[in-house]
């Protein structure tokens, strides 16, 4: 499969390296040349297979021929064997012709586990491939952190490198990225916000002689090889409620826009999901977007739901860049608008794609506390405050008469993760699965860097230098 940048100004790659460069060098973001095709014969298949099976045979295309099918197999079959639940990602019924997506059997309990477990077993055998090595830095505010270290740790030929706000983020989500114990993890906690540490990420990028001499790396949510790990769950869960006979819709809990777009590539490569629904917390960018044809920026607020607390959603260049017939120039201009202006008005053809093909609804935060609750009374079960999210527009938004199709909502994180918020709602505390009650008793390994980018400089040449 050979890449393109939806700016139009980049060089076209092959899957090896758009996994190791992330953003195109245009400044947009790398998307296939033409999409693989998923038969009704392939999803009758799927019904049989286990889900690292499904992984390899839907991620085939898109990794040809950067690695065979073969070798992707081995990776898919190492990385999903790290989580708890045999189905990897099980579904379970709430209600009739409602579902929940278990998406936090994973090692760190997040969806971006499903991603992030099999991107660094890609990025260990790419590295391979061409006998060098990288030093992959990150921000995180959370979830993304945790799962990026285990994916990591002890593979060859990376370092990671991640930094965190000190005292921003939970204690368990501290103690999952530090109780870390391996040679190639440098947790760094930053005496700053997650802005300054994303800041400090982007200077130590901008910073070329560096860069080149350390082969810097990312893996932010804007890698494709992340969306296409993702494209596979939509297509498991579409065969177990019913595909290929029966269409499925799935609403979302959305932020950068990376999940609920892996719907859509699955989508477009023949699944049966007829509505995708987008839901966002009070950070409402996208609903908004969808209802008003106007894409504009406001401040971000903090909410139950952090890891949905984003202002602009990153991977939705990706959807405007299909809606708009693909046409890098013109998409170059928009978003240089956007930027400078802090607003984009959607041409009249693409929003009429966008509302024909999904719906968007935002929880406030009191929705989302009546969420949690009552789905513990009903059910006796606690859900995590962006899974209620979801699940208080599914319920909310439901066309009258209800939905058509089977509905299923993404349950992107343990309710552990989240304990505070489902307190909170519930008066319960979520029990917390073996792997994080161990935590506890664990040594910590990080180091506290100030705010300040020649420390931090300093800090990134002396851990990781090979
Ligand atoms: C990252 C994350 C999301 C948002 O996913 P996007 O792909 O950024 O839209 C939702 N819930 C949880 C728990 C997350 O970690």
């Amino acid at each position: 499969m050979r890449y393109i940048s939806t700016r139009g100004d980049a060089p076209i790659l092959e899957f090896g390296d758009v996994l190791l460069e992330g953003l195109a060098s245009d400044g947009g973001l790398y998307v296939p040349v033409e999409l693989p095709a998923i038969s009704a014969n392939d999803l009758a298949d799927f019904v049989e297979l286990e889900y690292h099976e499904v992984a390899a045979r839907v991620l085939a295309p898109f990794v040809a021929p950067s690695l065979s099918v073969d070798e992707l197999a081995e990776l898919t079959l190492d990385a999903y064997s790290t989580f708890t639940h045999p189905d990897v990602v099980p579904t379970s019924r709430l209600a009739a012709g409602e579902h929940l997506v278990e998406l936090f059997r994973g090692p760190t309990l997040s969806f971006k586990d499903v991603a992030l477990a099999l991107l660094g077993r890609l990025f260990e055998h790419e590295l391979a491939r061409r006998s060098t090595t990288m030093t992959i830095v990150g921000a995180t505010s959370g979830d993304t952190g945790s799962a990026a270290i285990d994916a990591c740790r002890d593979r060859e030929g990376i370092e990671l490198v991640m930094l965190h706000p000190a005292g921003r983020v939970t204690e368990i989500q501290r103690r999952q990225m530090t109780t870390v114990d391996s040679p190639n993890i440098h947790n760094v906690a930053i005496d700053g916000t997650f802005d300054d540490c994303q800041d400090l990420v982007k200077a130590l990028f901008g910073d070329r002689p560096l860069r080149e001499r350390m082969r810097l790396g990312a893996v932010n949510s804007i890698n494709w090889a992340r969306v296409a790990a993702q494209t596979v769950y939509y297509v498991t869960t579409a065969v177990k409620l019913g595909a290929p006979e029966r269409a499925v819709s799935f609403c979302v809990p959305t932020g950068n826009f990376g999940n609920v777009l892996a719907g859509d590539v699955a989508r477009r490569m023949g699944v049966p999901i007829d509505r995708l629904v987008v839901a966002t917390n009070h950070n409402d960018i996208l609903a908004r977007t969808h209802r008003t044809g106007d894409m504009a920026i406001s401040e971000v607020r903090p909410s139950t739901s952090p890891a949905m607390d984003i202002g602009v959603s990153s991977n939705f260049e990706r959807l405007l860049f299909e809606l708009g017939g693909r046409r890098g120039a013109a998409l170059a201009a928009d978003m240089a608008h956007f930027r400078a202006e802090a607003s984009l008005a959607l041409a009249p053809d693409v929003l009429a794609g966008l509302r024909a093909g999904f719906d968007a609804g935002s929880a406030s935060e009191d929705e989302v506390a009546a969420t949690i609750a009552a789905v513990d009374e009903t059910d006796g079960r606690l859900i995590d405050p962006h899974t209620a999210v979801a699940l208080t527009v599914a319920r909310r938004d439901a066309p009258a008469g209800g939905w058509t199709t089977p509905i299923a909502v993404m349950s992107t994180a343990h309710p552990a993760k989240f304990g505070e918020a489902v307190v909170e709602a519930t008066g319960r505390q979520p029990e917390l699965p073996p792997s994080l009650a161990a935590l506890a008793d664990r040594d910590e390994y990080l180091t506290a860097l100030p705010n300040d980018l020649a420390t931090l400089r300093d800090f990134v040449i002396a851990r990781c230098t090979p």
